[in-house]
């Protein structure tokens, strides 16, 4: 694990003696760099914001006397200019910065202003919208940024589910084939929302090739001013962090490449198959015009949809899964009856 870039620290710096005693323990168990939030970015009003500039100097004592790399989230110019000023090793844009290109293009003018190269976190905006968390990178390499490092914490859906922020991993997947040039650390903490998840994410994380992960760990969960319910203790982080096991990232291993190749014939039959089903797809529209009937179908769109539940079960594959692909293969043989 020790080429990993592991960031933990409470949501919010709340006091001296927390901010101090949770950076000990978590130094004491390896970790280099520290998170705390200064400037909290809150849903509601009449919640607690953060101390601000007053808690700046717990985290210069924690850097001062435990050799700790330092960070915290600006969301505009004034945190920016006040984090860089005081020292801090590193700074984040939180998700709702990060879906604001005027927030971010603040704090990029800012930073070129200032002419400083500190290390800028990223984390991915509220929504799945990929094109915006690229957008604030650029803006940020476009100002001068050169040390940037991004941060999956998940997505908002609405829609209900174990997690806080769906993890919907095939974003961070693509971001990775995108960016390769950026690291790509997990925050777990905020896609649970749980504390009783973090680790079964933490653990997901492991298998998908991160660079790292940040994660909310509070001395007292507790009693936690904000993101209560998500924090976990240093214990259990040096807990799971024991169980966890980074996938190596070696990938020319034989075996695997008989495995691949196999995959590779499978997945041409699957082709040559759909093929054949569109080429009826065709032979069926061009009937559906010669006598006048309309190409979409619901009764048998209905059909295929049910079919797919029995095809599941048959096979044992996941009832979304393959609900998805027939939606998709009935789409595009609706695109060409048209
Ligand atoms: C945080 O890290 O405490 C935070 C507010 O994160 P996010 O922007 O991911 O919600
Ligand atoms: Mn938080």
């Amino acid at each position: 694990m020790s080429d990993k870039l592991i960031v933990a620290g409470p949501c919010s710096a709340e006091t001296e003696h927390q901010v101090i005693d949770t950076a000990k323990q978590l130094s004491s168990i390896g970790i280099t760099h520290y998170r705390a939030g200064l400037w909290k970015p809150r849903t509601l009003p009449n919640t607690f914001e953060g101390l601000g500039q007053k808690a700046l100097p717990w985290l210069l004592r924690v850097k001062r006397e435990l050799g700790m790399q330092v960070g915290t989230e600006v969301a505009n110019k004034e945190h920016i200019t006040l984090a860089v000023n005081a020292g801090v090793d590193f700074v984040w844009l939180g998700a709702r910065t990060v879906t604001n290109p005027f927030a971010v293009q603040e704090i990029a003018d800012r930073l070129k202003d200032m002419t400083v190269d500190i290390v800028v976190y990223v984390k991915n905006p509220v929504i799945a919208d990929i094109a915006l968390w690229l957008g604030a990178i650029e803006r940020l390499q476009n100002a001068g940024v050169t040390r940037l490092v991004a941060v999956h914490r998940g997505f908002h859906t609405g829609t209900t589910s174990i997690y806080r922020n769906a993890p919907q991993w095939h974003v961070p997947i693509e971001f990775k084939r995108l960016r390769q040039d950026i690291p790509l650390l997990c925050d777990p903490s905020h896609i649970s929302g749980d504390s009783a998840l973090v680790e079964q994410v933490i653990v997901q994380a492991s298998k998908l090739n991160y660079d790292g992960l940040m994660v909310e760990v509070h001395n007292s969960p507790k009693d936690a001013l904000s993101d209560k319910n998500q924090q976990i203790t240093p214990e259990q982080f040096a807990k799971t962090l024991d169980k966890i096991h980074f996938g190596s990232t070696v990938d020319n291993n034989e075996i695997l490449s008989v495995f691949r190749s196999q995959i590779d014939e499978i997945d041409k039959s699957l082709f040559d198959i759909i093929a054949q089903r569109m080429e009826l797809s065709e032979k069926i529209g061009l009937y559906k015009k010669a006598n006048d009937i309309s190409v979409l179908q619901p009764a048998r769109y209905e059909e295929l949809l049910s079919n797919s539940l029995t095809y599941a079960k048959q096979h044992q594959l996941n009832a979304d899964f393959v609900k998805h692909i027939v939606e998709l293969i009935h789409q595009e043989s609706i695109n060409r009856q048209l």
